[in-house]
């Protein structure tokens, strides 16, 4: 064996090896609570790190353009299988590399260009692939835009005012701060309306929906994508998913050999590992932990005088405002982090500063959760929140309070030495 087949990660590259450890460190001490992040099992990571990761699978189960892959092929159909018993859908694609590749798919496989498109705007709760100018959803195709109300929720009639003045080719449903469940069924109602497919981008709840925890967009939408690493707690990656046989044709087109080359075969075995977690009846109580938490966040959040847009939430995250407070939502980032709390600052509906400074924050429970934190976790953290934002030039009570959520990060260990 020559030194590359024989060493160990830190035997053959001691700085990579020790940047990781520091990670592992952060991810452990920190209180993560960025609404899109997650822990997924040593297993998945295991599977993420195999063999597989070598080999060449360009095609789909049964129809590649390589030999050996026999293997690829039973591994990459469990998880289309899984994942169709999970979401209760016919057709799966689970090659996207990401939740944007995804999308793309599906833009390209639906549309021409210049075509029009109507999506959540991204400084409303939207994700930037939903049409935003910067993002090649806003520049390849025309798109319009809904939002939400002062009162933090989407309206529904305004939506179905709006398409039928822009009759859009496709809707798109689906958000990235937005703490309200998403009624698939109404907006299937103005698809039909105006003619339109309905594609519902479930990439921030699909955990919830596959624990039914949130409105399935089956059978309403016509195609839905995801991402598989936010509450889903898979691997980092993106899955597309229909019952219109013609439809799921054009997305497999579209992905490969449209959009990408060989699948990420490591990446798909991760991802039916993680679907055979969340097809364990154990599943059902992590989400339901999830928005528990969530609403708790919610509520010592109002009883402290802080502004939650939409008052509350349904779902995994909590969008705070500081609209009225003498402070961004990049100063709030930054005190909380330097108290051990990681969140990201977000556009708030009436934002009046800029996408780098914003005025709130969004600030989620999956990842805790995943750590075995309850209700009485999150009421702690939660004063500790207000503690910070209510005084948040107080630089050495931050650093008490980090020292004190420290503590109580360590009764939650996730990960041991031997994860990487
Ligand atoms: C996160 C997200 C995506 C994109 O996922 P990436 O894997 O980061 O490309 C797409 N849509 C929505 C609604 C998201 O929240």
């Amino acid at each position: 064996m020559d030194f590359i087949t024989s060493a160990t990660l830190k035997e053959s590259d001691n700085e990579v090896f020790s940047i990781i450890e520091k990670e592992l460190e952060r991810q452990t001490r920190h209180l993560e609570m960025i609404a899109s992040e997650n822990f997924t099992s040593p297993a998945v990571m295991e599977a993420m790190g195999s063999v597989f990761t070598n080999k060449y699978a360009e095609g789909y189960p049964n129809k590649r353009y390589y030999g050996g892959c026999e293997f690829a092929d039973q591994v990459e159909q469990l998880a289309i299988d899984r994942a169709s018993q999970i979401f209760n859908c016919k057709f799966v694609n689970v090659q996207p590399h990401s939740g944007s590749q995804a999308n793309g798919a599906v833009y390209a496989a639906l549309l021409n260009a210049g075509d029009k498109i109507l999506g959540m705007d991204l400084s409303h709760g939207g994700h930037l692939t939903h049409g935003s100018k910067p993002n090649f959803s806003g520049q390849n195709y025309q798109a319009f835009y809904y939002g939400v109300e002062l009162d933090g929720r989407i309206n529904y009639d305004k939506v179905m005012e709006i398409a039928k003045i822009c009759q859009p080719k496709i809707i798109v449903c689906g958000a990235s701060a937005y703490a309200r469940e998403i009624d698939f069924k109404k907006f299937k109602e103005i698809a039909d309306a105006v003619g339109a497919i309905l594609f519902a981008d479930i990439a921030h709840v699909a955990g919830l929906v596959a624990a039914g925890e949130h409105q399935s967009p089956f059978p309403y939408a016509d195609v839905v994508t995801t991402t598989t690493h936010k509450t889903l707690r898979g691997p980092r990656g993106g899955m597309i998913m229909s019952n219109n046989e013609e439809i799921a044709k054009k997305i497999n087109s579209a992905i490969f050999p449209g959009l990408q080359g060989g699948p990420l075969i490591h990446v798909i075995a991760a991802k039916a590992v993680a679907f055979k977690e969340v097809l364990d009846p154990k599943w059902k109580e992590y989400s339901k932990q999830v928005k528990a938490n969530s609403k708790i966040l919610a509520e010592v959040l109002i009883k402290r005088g802080y502004d939650i847009v939409s008052g509350g939430t349904d779902n995994h995250l909590v969008l705070v405002s500081f609209l009225n407070k003498p402070f961004s939502g990049k100063d709030a980032d930054i005190a909380l982090g330097n108290a051990g709390i990681t969140v990201n600052k977000n556009i708030v509906p009436g934002d009046t500063r800029s996408p780098f400074i914003t005025s709130g924050i969004r600030i989620g429970s999956p990842a805790l959760t995943a750590r075995g934190m309850k209700e009485k976790e999150f009421e702690i953290i939660s004063n500790k929140i207000c503690d910070i934002l209510d005084s948040i030039e107080d630089k050495e009570l931050h650093k008490k309070i980090n020292k004190e959520l420290e503590e109580l990060a360590s009764n939650f260990v996730i990960y041991n030495q031997s994860t990487y």
